[in-house]
């Protein structure tokens, strides 16, 4: 039951317009919102919100297949003002911190608190302006661009959502489309490359002033150049805000004030990009595996990831 719910929730969080595509399957809600995970959250709607993370002891398995726990015995904390890079191999679990951190699951053992109460007790409304998450493949819907971006805010000045755009190296070449902020982004065929959508998707979540911002290989599409300019302007843009990246390519948590590696659903090391080289340690292998990838053949990392536009 609580991995049906999950899965549509994912469903509907990943794709805002499916919930209006399926308006007539009225079950899927009432059984939604009947449901004991959603039942489960709390009313918590602080005045003051800083966006502490902490993981405790966070032990989980998918319910598909409960006697293989993904994340075990995992603690570590996430701080307002800082951006915390989670690195590490395939299958690792970074993307499962990621989806109990949004409440789509619930660990089997352990705590997430966020400023010191668990993610559960927050109203549901409240927790969602409060956590952003930008996955790999943002899906946009059939509005304009502009809308695309503001979307659930109402009717914002154009300005704000330029400025949003900006910090995500996005404006540029949503003025050199068709109708510049007026495009439609949902045209079939769809107009917008995916570097453009994750750009479109990273601007609609800076709009929103989160406190607690997530960026799941979000920037996967660009290009090396391009991903470092959007990630400076939002690290630059997030100076009271927790950020936490996931990241396949290592130059992405550099910049990181803090970098921790899981490995095998554990967490094996924590510290600054050049702490973690000086230790020699799975991070610096990591690195320099990354690097002999790049000198054997420096096409291949780069495949499928676009030009600055
Ligand atoms: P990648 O870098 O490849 O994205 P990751 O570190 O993000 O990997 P996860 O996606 O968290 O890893 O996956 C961790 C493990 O959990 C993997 O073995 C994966 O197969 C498994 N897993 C992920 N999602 C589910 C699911 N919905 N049901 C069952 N198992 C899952």
């Amino acid at each position: 039951e609580l991995q049906f719910t999950s899965a549509v929730e994912v469903l509907f969080r990943m794709y805002p317009d499916v919930r209006k595509a399926v308006g007539a399957s009225e079950k899927i809600f009432e059984y939604m919102d009947r449901s004991p995970r959603i039942a489960a959250t709390g009313n918590l709607v602080p005045e003051i919100f800083k966006g502490h993370v902490t993981f405790q002891n966070v032990t989980f398995a998918y319910p598909s297949r409960p006697d293989t726990p993904v994340l075990k015995d995992v603690s570590f904390q996430l701080r307002p003002g800082e951006v915390t890079a989670l690195v590490g191999p395939s299958a690792a679990g970074k993307s499962t911190c990621v989806w109990l951190l949004e409440r789509f699951y619930q660990p089997q053992a352990g705590k997430i608190l966020l400023d010191g109460k668990s993610i559960w007790e927050y109203e549901q409304k409240y927790f969602h302006s409060k956590v952003a998450l930008v996955s790999q493949e943002p899906v946009l819907f059939g509005r304009s661009v502009r809308e695309n971006i503001s979307y659930g805010l109402g009717d914002l000045p154009l300005d704000d959502v330029i400025t949003a755009a900006k910090y995500a190296s996005a404006h540029g070449f949503i003025t050199g489309l068709k109708d510049g902020y007026q495009t439609d982004a949902g045209e079939k065929g769809g107009q917008l490359s995916v570097g453009q959508k994750q750009r479109v998707a990273i601007a609609r979540a800076l709009l929103r002033d989160p406190q607690i911002l997530i960026l799941d290989d979000a920037t996967s599409a660009l290009d090396t150049e391009t991903e470092h300019l959007v990630q400076t302007a939002v690290y630059n843009s997030s100076q009271h805000r927790t950020v936490l990246v996931i990241a396949h390519r290592l130059s992405t948590a550099e910049q990181a004030d803090r970098i921790l590696v899981l490995e095998g659903g554990q967490i094996t090391e924590e510290g600054t990009h050049q702490e973690l080289l000086e230790k020699g340690g799975s991070y610096s292998r990591m690195v320099q595996k990354q690097l002999q990838g790049f000198q054997k053949d420096s096409t291949s990392d780069e495949e499928g990831q676009e030009k600055h536009v």
